[in-house]
């Protein structure tokens, strides 16, 4: 699949539920009214689009959220979508994760094909960890991160630098991602969705002045690492991880994009930054021959736009976007 722009792509990302155990201070609020069952698409009906992608020349699946661990035998997706692996269609298997439910899945997710996972930690501080999940337990996700570990899965850490909450922990998350052989990736606050009464503004901490804090403690060696997504890598020297930033406000990735985004429901998002979408459900549902489907995909990839323009509106303070990254899993 090449879109308009030359560009081709090989990486999907799936949103498998839109719920979570969690409440991230950045992502949802406290209340969240979730999705009907009939809305979203089925375990059968997931693995039945991601096949056609794969088909059609996807090369990358991560399932994504909400929290793809909390939803229920989610492990016979992985079970079923591992196939491909095991064909030389698919080079890989991943997902992103809150790590909550790592303990009891790591295990079984390494025996599924998958080899590395994400997961997300903005904060080394248990108190601070509870007020931004508003329901985590860094204990639980910090045994997960340990089972995953023993499993033989490689980890990257996901950080959210948020103004005033977790600013002053970066060092910490450094040597601590070192000392465990993690990856570690800062993001920069996304304006998407409603959080209620959280302030976008007031989340909103620069990766410039991140970045710039860290050169004092920590040697950050330029690389030409790149995964086709948003993030820049650097090598922390002293502790020799990868190092990633991803700044989509402040920079511009779209040029490399190599990915779409499917939500639970089916409707494929072909850029994070931009509303047009594609509704995937209505031909996967209407025959049983995925004919519909893949020329619904085609079709699709043909308006993917060229890029995004994200920005905190200062004067309203809506969010750029409407959508929550739950739906679209980041
Ligand atoms: N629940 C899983 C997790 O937390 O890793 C997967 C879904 S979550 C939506 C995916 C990633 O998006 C997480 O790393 C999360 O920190 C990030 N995220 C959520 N809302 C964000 C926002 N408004 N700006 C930047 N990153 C955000
Ligand atoms: Fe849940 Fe992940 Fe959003 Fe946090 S960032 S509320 S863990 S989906």
């Amino acid at each position: 699949m090449i879109d308009p722009f030359g560009r081709t792509i090989s990486y999907l990302r799936v949103s498998v539920t839109d719920r979570c155990d969690f409440r991230c201070v950045y992502c949802m609020a406290e209340e969240m009214t979730f999705l009907p069952k009939r809305e979203v698409l089925t375990l059968e009906e997931l693995d039945r689009v991601c096949s056609a992608f794969v088909r059609l020349g996807v090369r990358k699946l991560r399932l994504t959220g909400g929290e793809p661990l909390v939803r229920r035998n989610i492990m016979s997706l992985f079970r079923g979508l591992s196939r491909h692996l095991r064909a030389g269609a698919l080079d890989e298997l991943t997902l992103t994760t809150n790590g909550s439910q790592l303990a009891r899945y790591a295990d079984e997710l390494r025996d599924c094909g998958v080899r590395r996972v994400n997961v997300s930690v903005d904060t080394l501080d248990p108190a601070k960890f509870t007020e931004i999940t508003r329901r985590g337990r860094l204990e639980q996700v910090l045994e997960g991160l340990a089972a995953a570990k023993r499993a033989g899965l490689a980890i990257k850490i996901n950080a959210v630098a948020l103004r005033g909450v977790n600013e002053d922990e970066f060092d910490d998350l450094v040597a601590w991602a070192g000392g465990e052989g993690f990856d570690l990736v800062i993001i920069e606050v996304m304006p998407m969705g409603d959080i209620g009464g959280e302030n976008r503004l007031e989340q909103y901490l620069p990766l410039s002045l991140v970045r710039a804090r860290l050169q004092r403690r920590w040697t950050l060696d330029e690389t030409d690492y790149r995964t086709g997504g948003p993030a820049r890598y650097v090598t922390v020297r002293e502790t020799g991880r990868r190092l990633g930033f991803i700044t989509p406000l402040t920079h511009n990735f779209c040029e490399s994009c190599n990915r779409v985004r499917l939500t639970c429901t089916g409707t494929l998002y072909m850029c994070l930054g931009q509303e047009d979408a594609a509704d995937l459900r209505t031909p996967l549902r209407q025959s049983e021959s995925d004919a519909p489907l893949d020329a619904a995909i085609r079709a699709a990839i043909d308006r993917k736009p060229k890029g995004h323009d994200f920005v905190i509106d200062r004067r309203h303070q809506r969010p750029a976007v409407a959508r929550h990254m739950s739906v679209t899993g980041g």
